[in-house]
């Protein structure tokens, strides 16, 4: 069941006055709990989840504390970031949603780490709290995946969680010898995903357009193009006796010269 968390909004509440002055006299944010997996904000509301790896957000308890200041500085970034122009350019490039999203939430805990850097401890309990639940098994995942932009999302995870005490590792490298992944490839994008941990919110959008065109595994292919109609095969009794001419002809060449499988006869 949904409920609104009075402690939790007056805290979110102080915070965003904190950040931002005008931003917290405009805006007065409501925290709820619900049975989600994980924090959402829809820029006015912060949804936190009832429990966050087996621990009870309701409970006011040391633990439950530390996870939700880290919940909701994380939850509060997203306040700040132009989310509409990454929609923007999502779209334009079809990047997969889950990439923007691990971009967004890199450069909004580091961002929130300078301005207030009290709050990265906050935040890495949040993230320990994920690399000891789930860094073994998205390990394991990438062992046995074959699908390229999910091996893609699962290296960067792993450098998202390596050291949880920094929102991003990008010196991770993933120790993969032997497996038939694109090593190189998979290797390489920590790298260059790791600076978005210096940008300003304005320079996300532009940022994830760049890492989408230098790696196109993150986004959606296009759609093949459809293959030209073959022509119809009148059958004479002089094809027939010239089938071995036919075999050769131009129109089989031109076709196989634009790349297009030609249609077997
Ligand atoms: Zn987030």
């Amino acid at each position: 069941m949904i409920a609104k968390h009075l402690a939790y909004s007056a805290f979110a509440n102080q915070l965003v006055t904190y950040l931002s002055p005008a931003l917290g006299q405009r805006k007065l944010i409501s925290v709820y709990i619900d049975e989600k997996p994980t924090g959402l904000t829809n820029g006015i509301n912060i949804v936190l989840p009832q429990t966050f790896h087996g621990c009870d957000l309701r409970q006011d308890t040391a633990v439950s504390r530390s996870l939700v200041f880290g919940l909701l500085a994380h939850e509060e970034v997203h306040m700040f970031q132009p989310l509409r122009a990454v929609d923007v350019i999502r779209d334009q490039y079809r990047i997969f949603p889950v990439f923007t999203n691990l971009i967004e939430d890199i450069q909004g805990e580091a961002w929130i780490a300078r301005l207030m850097p009290s709050l990265n401890h906050w935040l890495g309990i949040l993230r320990k709290t994920t690399h000891d639940n789930n860094f073994a098994r998205f390990e394991r995942m990438l062992s046995t995946t074959t699908g390229v932009p999910n091996q893609f999302e699962l290296a960067l995870l792993l450098a998202r969680f390596n050291r949880p005490g920094q929102p991003f590792d990008g010196g991770y490298r993933i120790a993969l010898a032997g497996t038939a992944l694109p090593y190189s490839r998979l290797a390489v994008i920590p790298f260059a995903v790791s600076r978005a941990q210096e940008l300003e919110p304005d320079q996300l959008p532009e940022f994830i357009a760049d890492i989408a065109r230098a790696f196109p595994e993150i986004c959606k292919p296009l759609a093949a193009p459809p293959p030209p109609p073959a022509p119809e095969p009148v059958e004479t009794p002089f094809d027939a006796e010239n089938q071995a001419d036919e075999e050769t002809s131009d129109e089989d060449a031109e076709a196989d010269a634009d790349g297009h499988r030609s249609r077997d006869r």
